[in-house]
């Protein structure tokens, strides 16, 4: 039977890349993208292939996606969506660019897992891409340091989740290494597509799987 997945932030990049993967390997794709404007997901063969509109961090907007997609069943809830700012530390940062941060990467990733975290079948998996640097363990050099607390304030939020309202599904927190994109940067190791295959092998791995798991894109186990 084809599988479903919901891919929020698939308009380019890394999220873009999930969902074409998961569409070549046979799986009926419903990709998010923000406002009207073409996008990468757009040029997707149409067949298995739905594009949704969400702005994550707008409260409405995810109930507005919860309601259009009422009834459905999902395999994977896949959110990709994150932001990174400027390299700057806490003692500079504005508080507008630390809560834009905050609400985009921690907050709206657990607001759509709650929304439409009912969508996914019992068994199914909610997957959310998460960060090495998200870890307090391997934080020993530092930088980043605003992207690094958001990271792991979802993680965070995500051992709630599961603690509360998981029930048997599969629960991944995924960090996808560093990798070229317009957040990841030139002079990151990987190209996306050294990075996004191992990251879809990693989620249909540890389908099944109870619990949550925070692991790399070539399904290595990471500290918190
Ligand atoms: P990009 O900046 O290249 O792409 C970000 C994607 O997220 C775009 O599709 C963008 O949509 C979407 N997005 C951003 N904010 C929102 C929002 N408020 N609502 C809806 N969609 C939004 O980032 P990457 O592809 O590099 O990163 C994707 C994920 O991987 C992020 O969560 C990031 O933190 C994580 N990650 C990336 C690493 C890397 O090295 N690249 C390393 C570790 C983790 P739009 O086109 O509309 O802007």
């Amino acid at each position: 039977m084809t599988k479903t997945a919901l891919v929020i932030g698939a308009s380019r990049t890394l999220g873009l890349a999930v969902a074409t993967e998961l569409h070549r390997r046979g799986w009926h794709v419903i990709g998010t993208v923000r406002g009207e404007r073409h996008t990468g997901l757009h040029d997707l063969a149409a067949d298995r292939l739905e594009v949704e509109q969400l702005e994550m961090t707008d409260e409405q907007q995810i109930h507005a996606l919860g309601d259009r997609l009422a009834g459905r069943s999902l395999d994977l809830l896949f959110v990709n969506a994150g932001i990174a700012h400027d390299n700057i530390g806490v003692g500079e940062v504005t508080t507008e660019s630390f809560t834009e941060v905050m609400v985009t990467n921690a907050l709206g990733p657990l607001r759509v897992v709650e929304t439409l975290g009912p969508l996914v079948t019992e068994t199914g998996t909610i997957a959310v891409m998460s960060s090495r640097q998200g870890s307090l363990t391997m934080n020993t050099n530092g930088g980043h340091e605003v992207y690094r607390a958001s990271k792991s304030a979802l993680n965070q939020l995500m051992r709630s989740y599961a603690a509360r309202a998981a029930g048997a599904r599969t629960l991944l927190l995924i960090s996808p290494g560093w990798v070229r994109t317009d957040l990841g940067g030139p002079g990151a190791l990987l190209e996306i597509d050294e990075s996004v295959p191992g990251v879809v092998d990693t989620v249909e791995a540890r389908a099944g799987e109870k619990g949550l798991h925070f692991v790399d894109h070539q399904n290595q186990v990471l500290p918190w």
